[in-house]
Protein backbone atom coordinates (compact mmCIF):
# COMPACT_ATOMS: atom_id res chain seq x y z
CA UNK A 1 0.00 0.00 0.00
CA UNK A 2 2.37 2.58 -1.16
CA UNK A 3 0.12 5.87 -1.39
CA UNK A 4 -1.96 5.20 1.66
CA UNK A 5 -1.22 8.20 3.85
CA UNK A 6 -4.89 9.53 5.38
CA UNK A 7 -5.30 7.95 8.73
CA UNK A 8 -8.54 7.70 11.06
CA UNK A 9 -6.74 6.87 14.84
CA UNK A 10 -10.25 6.22 17.00
CA UNK A 11 -9.29 6.55 20.12
CA UNK A 12 -6.57 8.66 19.13
CA UNK A 13 -5.77 10.50 22.03
CA UNK A 14 -5.21 7.89 24.39
CA UNK A 15 -1.89 5.97 25.43
CA UNK A 16 -1.83 4.04 22.46
CA UNK A 17 -3.71 6.01 19.66
CA UNK A 18 -1.93 8.98 20.38
CA UNK A 19 1.60 7.43 19.97
CA UNK A 20 0.28 6.28 16.60
CA UNK A 21 -0.49 9.68 15.41
CA UNK A 22 2.87 10.98 16.25
CA UNK A 23 4.63 7.76 14.50
CA UNK A 24 2.57 8.31 11.38
CA UNK A 25 2.64 12.39 11.27
CA UNK A 26 6.90 11.67 11.58
CA UNK A 27 6.13 9.25 8.52
CA UNK A 28 4.21 11.66 6.12
CA UNK A 29 0.83 10.85 6.92
CA UNK A 30 -2.27 13.08 7.15
CA UNK A 31 -3.86 11.93 10.35
CA UNK A 32 -7.88 12.25 11.72
CA UNK A 33 -8.09 11.49 15.22
CA UNK A 34 -11.40 10.65 16.97
CA UNK A 35 -11.89 10.57 20.76
CA UNK A 36 -14.20 10.94 23.36
CA UNK A 37 -12.23 11.97 25.74
CA UNK A 38 -13.71 9.49 28.69
CA UNK A 39 -13.41 10.98 31.73
CA UNK A 40 -12.22 8.11 33.61
CA UNK A 41 -8.63 8.51 31.33
CA UNK A 42 -9.21 12.18 30.69
CA UNK A 43 -9.54 13.92 33.82
CA UNK A 44 -8.66 17.08 32.58
CA UNK A 45 -9.94 17.26 29.43
CA UNK A 46 -8.67 17.22 25.90
CA UNK A 47 -4.27 16.60 26.91
CA UNK A 48 -2.09 18.25 25.70
CA UNK A 49 -0.12 15.76 24.00
CA UNK A 50 -2.22 15.13 20.42
CA UNK A 51 -0.60 16.21 18.12
CA UNK A 52 -1.45 19.46 16.70
CA UNK A 53 -1.00 18.21 13.10
CA UNK A 54 -3.48 15.90 13.04
CA UNK A 55 -7.37 16.64 12.55
CA UNK A 56 -8.73 16.27 16.11
CA UNK A 57 -12.63 15.46 16.16
CA UNK A 58 -14.29 15.00 19.70
CA UNK A 59 -16.95 12.07 19.37
CA UNK A 60 -18.09 8.80 19.92
CA UNK A 61 -17.32 6.32 17.79
CA UNK A 62 -20.70 4.29 18.63
CA UNK A 63 -22.76 7.23 17.15
CA UNK A 64 -23.36 6.25 13.89
CA UNK A 65 -23.40 9.94 12.42
CA UNK A 66 -19.96 10.59 14.07
CA UNK A 67 -18.13 7.26 12.76
CA UNK A 68 -19.85 8.27 9.42
CA UNK A 69 -18.55 11.64 9.20
CA UNK A 70 -14.98 10.52 10.98
CA UNK A 71 -13.92 7.62 7.88
CA UNK A 72 -14.85 10.19 5.18
CA UNK A 73 -11.75 10.65 2.82
CA UNK A 74 -9.88 8.30 5.04
CA UNK A 75 -7.27 5.02 3.80
CA UNK A 76 -6.79 3.41 6.99
CA UNK A 77 -8.17 3.00 10.34
CA UNK A 78 -6.26 2.34 13.47
CA UNK A 79 -9.52 1.12 15.68
CA UNK A 80 -7.50 1.78 19.01
CA UNK A 81 -10.51 3.51 20.54
CA UNK A 82 -12.40 0.85 23.59
CA UNK A 83 -13.37 0.31 26.90
CA UNK A 84 -12.02 -0.91 29.15
CA UNK A 85 -10.70 -1.65 32.77
CA UNK A 86 -11.51 -4.42 35.78
CA UNK A 87 -15.00 -2.84 36.74
CA UNK A 88 -17.84 -5.14 36.10
CA UNK A 89 -19.58 -2.14 33.42
CA UNK A 90 -19.74 -5.05 31.05
CA UNK A 91 -22.76 -3.57 28.65
CA UNK A 92 -20.83 -0.71 28.32
CA UNK A 93 -17.38 -2.75 27.10
CA UNK A 94 -20.08 -4.59 24.58
CA UNK A 95 -21.45 -1.57 23.77
CA UNK A 96 -18.51 0.33 22.94
CA UNK A 97 -16.04 -2.28 21.70
CA UNK A 98 -17.90 -5.32 20.00
CA UNK A 99 -21.25 -3.20 18.93
CA UNK A 100 -19.06 0.00 18.12
CA UNK A 101 -16.74 -1.74 15.81
CA UNK A 102 -19.55 -3.67 14.21
CA UNK A 103 -21.45 -0.79 13.03
CA UNK A 104 -18.00 1.19 12.26
CA UNK A 105 -17.68 -2.14 9.69
CA UNK A 106 -21.50 -1.58 8.76
CA UNK A 107 -21.29 2.29 7.51
CA UNK A 108 -17.99 1.40 5.61
CA UNK A 109 -20.18 -1.21 3.88
CA UNK A 110 -23.02 1.14 3.20
CA UNK A 111 -21.80 3.68 2.00
CA UNK A 112 -19.14 1.85 -0.22
CA UNK A 113 -16.37 4.01 1.31
CA UNK A 114 -13.01 3.50 -0.04
CA UNK A 115 -10.98 2.23 3.29
CA UNK A 116 -7.92 0.10 1.89
CA UNK A 117 -6.79 -1.37 5.22
CA UNK A 118 -8.13 -1.57 9.13
CA UNK A 119 -5.30 -2.32 12.02
CA UNK A 120 -7.67 -3.68 14.91
CA UNK A 121 -5.97 -3.26 18.53
CA UNK A 122 -6.95 -6.56 19.85
CA UNK A 123 -4.90 -7.80 22.95
CA UNK A 124 -3.55 -10.64 24.78
CA UNK A 125 -6.74 -10.99 26.97
CA UNK A 126 -8.13 -12.79 24.57
CA UNK A 127 -6.04 -15.82 25.56
CA UNK A 128 -7.00 -17.46 28.84
CA UNK A 129 -4.01 -18.20 30.08
CA UNK A 130 -0.27 -18.40 28.60
CA UNK A 131 0.59 -22.03 26.81
CA UNK A 132 2.90 -23.87 29.27
CA UNK A 133 4.89 -27.04 29.10
CA UNK A 134 4.49 -29.88 30.52
CA UNK A 135 7.34 -32.16 31.33
CA UNK A 136 4.82 -35.33 30.34
CA UNK A 137 3.09 -33.82 27.18
CA UNK A 138 5.13 -30.69 25.94
CA UNK A 139 3.54 -27.90 24.70
CA UNK A 140 -0.34 -27.92 26.05
CA UNK A 141 -3.02 -24.61 26.45
CA UNK A 142 -4.56 -24.38 29.73
CA UNK A 143 -7.43 -23.08 30.69
CA UNK A 144 -8.32 -20.19 33.03
CA UNK A 145 -7.15 -21.57 36.76
CA UNK A 146 -10.42 -22.70 38.85
CA UNK A 147 -11.34 -20.70 41.29
CA UNK A 148 -11.20 -23.40 43.97
CA UNK A 149 -8.03 -23.99 43.51
CA UNK A 150 -6.56 -19.89 43.85
CA UNK A 151 -8.65 -20.13 47.12
CA UNK A 152 -6.81 -22.76 48.66
CA UNK A 153 -3.48 -20.15 47.48
CA UNK A 154 -2.59 -22.89 44.91
CA UNK A 155 -1.22 -20.22 42.05
CA UNK A 156 0.27 -23.30 39.59
CA UNK A 157 -0.79 -23.42 36.54
CA UNK A 158 -1.35 -27.36 35.87
CA UNK A 159 -1.44 -29.58 32.76
CA UNK A 160 -4.94 -29.86 31.45
CA UNK A 161 -3.94 -33.68 29.81
CA UNK A 162 -2.27 -35.02 33.60
CA UNK A 163 -2.30 -32.36 35.90
CA UNK A 164 1.50 -31.99 36.29
CA UNK A 165 2.55 -29.04 37.44
CA UNK A 166 3.93 -27.02 33.98
CA UNK A 167 6.65 -24.22 33.17
CA UNK A 168 5.49 -21.08 31.23
CA UNK A 169 6.08 -21.06 27.34
CA UNK A 170 5.35 -17.95 24.68
CA UNK A 171 1.98 -18.31 23.65
CA UNK A 172 1.53 -18.52 19.89
CA UNK A 173 -1.62 -17.25 17.76
CA UNK A 174 -2.33 -20.27 17.28
CA UNK A 175 -3.75 -20.58 21.20
CA UNK A 176 -7.44 -20.83 21.47
CA UNK A 177 -9.12 -17.62 21.87
CA UNK A 178 -12.17 -16.48 24.31
CA UNK A 179 -11.08 -14.40 26.92
CA UNK A 180 -11.69 -14.79 31.03
CA UNK A 181 -13.03 -11.47 31.12
CA UNK A 182 -15.51 -9.68 29.40
CA UNK A 183 -13.13 -6.88 28.01
CA UNK A 184 -11.14 -10.18 26.52
CA UNK A 185 -14.48 -11.26 24.79
CA UNK A 186 -15.32 -7.97 23.42
CA UNK A 187 -11.39 -7.72 22.09
CA UNK A 188 -12.38 -11.67 20.68
CA UNK A 189 -15.54 -10.07 19.19
CA UNK A 190 -13.29 -6.76 17.53
CA UNK A 191 -10.88 -8.85 16.30
CA UNK A 192 -13.24 -11.57 14.29
CA UNK A 193 -15.72 -9.16 13.05
CA UNK A 194 -13.23 -6.54 11.38
CA UNK A 195 -10.96 -10.23 10.02
CA UNK A 196 -14.14 -11.38 8.85
CA UNK A 197 -15.77 -8.80 7.49
CA UNK A 198 -12.61 -7.30 5.73
CA UNK A 199 -12.70 -10.99 3.94
CA UNK A 200 -15.94 -9.88 3.03
CA UNK A 201 -15.59 -6.98 1.65
CA UNK A 202 -12.37 -7.20 0.26
CA UNK A 203 -10.41 -4.71 2.69
CA UNK A 204 -7.48 -5.87 4.23
CA UNK A 205 -7.12 -5.96 8.37
CA UNK A 206 -4.80 -6.87 10.61
CA UNK A 207 -5.58 -7.69 14.47
CA UNK A 208 -2.72 -6.52 16.65
CA UNK A 209 -2.67 -8.28 19.89
CA UNK A 210 -0.95 -6.40 22.08
CA UNK A 211 1.18 -7.50 25.41
CA UNK A 212 0.86 -5.43 28.49
CA UNK A 213 1.84 -1.52 26.61
CA UNK A 214 3.23 1.45 29.31
CA UNK A 215 4.70 4.61 28.80
CA UNK A 216 4.31 8.24 28.81
CA UNK A 217 0.64 9.03 28.68
CA UNK A 218 -0.50 6.59 30.59
CA UNK A 219 -3.14 7.75 32.58
CA UNK A 220 -2.07 8.60 36.28
CA UNK A 221 -5.72 8.91 36.99
CA UNK A 222 -7.42 5.50 35.82
CA UNK A 223 -6.64 3.47 38.61
CA UNK A 224 -7.22 0.24 36.14
CA UNK A 225 -4.91 1.18 33.48
CA UNK A 226 -2.45 -1.13 34.09
CA UNK A 227 0.37 -2.77 36.24
CA UNK A 228 3.35 -0.54 35.69
CA UNK A 229 1.51 2.56 36.10
CA UNK A 230 -0.29 1.26 39.72
CA UNK A 231 3.26 0.33 40.86
CA UNK A 232 4.48 3.81 39.50
CA UNK A 233 1.80 5.70 41.21
CA UNK A 234 2.16 3.51 44.77
CA UNK A 235 5.43 4.05 45.06
CA UNK A 236 5.82 8.05 44.35
CA UNK A 237 3.34 8.05 47.07
CA UNK A 238 5.78 6.06 49.57
CA UNK A 239 3.37 3.00 49.45
CA UNK A 240 4.00 0.14 48.86
CA UNK A 241 3.06 -1.79 45.29
CA UNK A 242 0.42 -4.34 46.47
CA UNK A 243 0.63 -8.10 44.91
CA UNK A 244 -1.90 -10.02 43.82
CA UNK A 245 -1.04 -13.97 44.46
CA UNK A 246 2.39 -14.58 45.13
CA UNK A 247 3.67 -11.78 43.13
CA UNK A 248 5.38 -14.56 40.64
CA UNK A 249 3.18 -14.12 38.21
CA UNK A 250 4.75 -12.85 34.64
CA UNK A 251 3.57 -10.55 32.01
CA UNK A 252 5.32 -9.10 28.69
CA UNK A 253 5.48 -5.44 28.40
CA UNK A 254 5.65 -3.31 25.61
CA UNK A 255 6.99 0.27 25.68
CA UNK A 256 4.50 2.51 24.22
CA UNK A 257 6.65 3.43 21.06
CA UNK A 258 7.40 0.16 20.03
CA UNK A 259 3.13 -0.50 19.78
CA UNK A 260 3.19 2.25 17.28
CA UNK A 261 5.90 1.38 14.86
CA UNK A 262 4.09 -2.42 15.14
CA UNK A 263 1.24 -0.37 13.99
CA UNK A 264 2.71 1.51 11.47
CA UNK A 265 4.78 -1.58 9.68
CA UNK A 266 1.61 -3.68 9.43
CA UNK A 267 -0.32 -0.97 7.78
CA UNK A 268 2.79 -0.18 5.49
CA UNK A 269 3.22 -4.05 4.55
CA UNK A 270 0.69 -6.51 3.24
CA UNK A 271 2.80 -9.54 4.89
CA UNK A 272 0.14 -10.14 7.73
CA UNK A 273 -2.80 -8.95 6.07
CA UNK A 274 -5.93 -11.22 7.29
CA UNK A 275 -4.15 -12.33 10.63
CA UNK A 276 -4.37 -11.83 14.32
CA UNK A 277 -0.59 -10.61 15.14
CA UNK A 278 0.93 -10.93 18.77
CA UNK A 279 3.08 -8.07 19.52
CA UNK A 280 5.03 -8.07 22.51
CA UNK A 281 8.72 -8.39 24.30
CA UNK A 282 8.87 -12.16 24.10
CA UNK A 283 10.09 -11.92 27.40
CA UNK A 284 7.95 -13.18 30.68
CA UNK A 285 8.93 -10.60 33.58
CA UNK A 286 7.63 -11.42 37.09
CA UNK A 287 5.39 -8.45 38.75
CA UNK A 288 7.48 -8.87 41.91
CA UNK A 289 10.49 -7.71 39.50
CA UNK A 290 8.48 -5.08 38.41
CA UNK A 291 7.86 -3.51 41.45
CA UNK A 292 11.38 -3.85 42.46
CA UNK A 293 12.67 -1.92 39.06
CA UNK A 294 10.60 0.66 39.81
CA UNK A 295 11.46 0.93 43.31
CA UNK A 296 15.22 0.84 42.31
CA UNK A 297 14.58 3.56 39.54
CA UNK A 298 13.24 5.84 42.14
CA UNK A 299 16.12 5.13 44.79
CA UNK A 300 12.85 3.87 47.32
CA UNK A 301 13.30 0.64 49.56
CA UNK A 302 9.62 -0.21 49.86
CA UNK A 303 8.63 -3.84 50.00
CA UNK A 304 5.93 -4.92 48.03
CA UNK A 305 2.82 -5.91 49.61
CA UNK A 306 1.64 -9.79 49.34
CA UNK A 307 -1.23 -10.11 50.54
CA UNK A 308 -2.98 -13.41 49.26
CA UNK A 309 -5.41 -11.75 47.14
CA UNK A 310 -6.34 -12.88 43.60
CA UNK A 311 -8.50 -12.15 40.91
CA UNK A 312 -10.70 -15.31 39.71
CA UNK A 313 -10.04 -15.08 35.58
CA UNK A 314 -6.56 -13.68 35.62
CA UNK A 315 -3.80 -15.41 33.85
CA UNK A 316 -0.75 -16.59 35.92
CA UNK A 317 1.67 -16.43 32.82
CA UNK A 318 1.51 -14.54 29.68
CA UNK A 319 4.27 -14.08 27.12
CA UNK A 320 3.86 -13.16 23.70
CA UNK A 321 4.79 -15.76 21.18
CA UNK A 322 6.30 -13.17 18.70
CA UNK A 323 7.62 -14.98 15.48
CA UNK A 324 4.80 -13.76 12.98
CA UNK A 325 5.63 -9.77 13.47
CA UNK A 326 9.34 -10.46 13.63
CA UNK A 327 9.18 -12.51 10.65
CA UNK A 328 6.67 -10.80 9.13
CA UNK A 329 7.23 -7.15 8.90
CA UNK A 330 11.21 -7.26 10.87
CA UNK A 331 9.31 -5.84 14.35
CA UNK A 332 11.65 -6.11 17.16
CA UNK A 333 11.27 -3.94 20.28
CA UNK A 334 13.23 -1.04 20.42
CA UNK A 335 13.10 -0.04 24.48
CA UNK A 336 13.71 -2.09 27.28
CA UNK A 337 11.72 -2.42 30.47
CA UNK A 338 14.23 -0.20 32.40
CA UNK A 339 14.73 2.32 30.16
CA UNK A 340 11.25 2.75 29.91
CA UNK A 341 10.47 2.75 33.09
CA UNK A 342 13.30 5.45 33.10
CA UNK A 343 10.87 7.38 30.51
CA UNK A 344 7.64 6.37 32.19
CA UNK A 345 8.43 8.08 35.42
CA UNK A 346 10.23 11.30 33.47
CA UNK A 347 6.97 11.45 32.14
CA UNK A 348 5.00 11.43 35.33
CA UNK A 349 7.43 13.78 37.30
CA UNK A 350 6.68 16.40 34.77
CA UNK A 351 3.23 15.95 35.50
CA UNK A 352 3.21 17.75 38.81
CA UNK A 353 1.19 16.19 41.77
CA UNK A 354 0.38 12.34 41.52
CA UNK A 355 -2.42 11.05 43.98
CA UNK A 356 -2.66 7.52 44.63
CA UNK A 357 -6.35 6.37 43.09
CA UNK A 358 -5.37 3.28 43.61
CA UNK A 359 -6.48 2.16 46.97
CA UNK A 360 -9.67 3.52 46.21
CA UNK A 361 -10.21 1.66 43.22
CA UNK A 362 -9.20 -1.62 45.50
CA UNK A 363 -11.72 -0.76 47.94
CA UNK A 364 -14.17 -0.55 45.23
CA UNK A 365 -12.97 -4.26 43.91
CA UNK A 366 -13.32 -5.70 47.33
CA UNK A 367 -16.69 -4.68 47.99
CA UNK A 368 -17.80 -5.58 44.23
CA UNK A 369 -16.34 -9.23 44.53
CA UNK A 370 -13.77 -8.41 41.38
CA UNK A 371 -10.98 -9.20 43.77
CA UNK A 372 -10.74 -12.23 46.51
CA UNK A 373 -8.62 -13.63 49.14
CA UNK A 374 -7.45 -16.66 49.29
CA UNK A 375 -8.03 -18.99 52.54
CA UNK A 376 -4.21 -19.94 52.79
CA UNK A 377 -1.63 -17.86 51.03
ZN1 LIG B 1 0.64 -33.13 31.08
Amino acid sequence: MPHAKRALVTGGAGLIGSHVTDHLIREGWTVRVLDNLEPQTHRLGKPAWVNEKAEFVQGDLTDRATIRQAMQGIDVIFHQGAYGGYMPEIAKYVYVNSFGTAQMLEVIREDNLPIKKIVVASSQAVYSEGAAICPQDGLVFPSVRPVEQLRRGDWTVHCPLCGADTVPAPTPEEAPVGGETVYGLTKVDQEKLVLLWGKQIGISTVALRYSCTYGPRQSIFNPYTGVIAIFCTRILNGLPPVLFEDGEQTRDFSFVEDIARANFLVADSDALDGLPVNVGSGRGVPVREVAEQISAALGKSIAPEVNGEFRPGEMRHLTSGTARVRDGVGYVPQTDLATGIGRYLDWIRSQGDVKDYFSAAADILRNKGIVHKAAKP
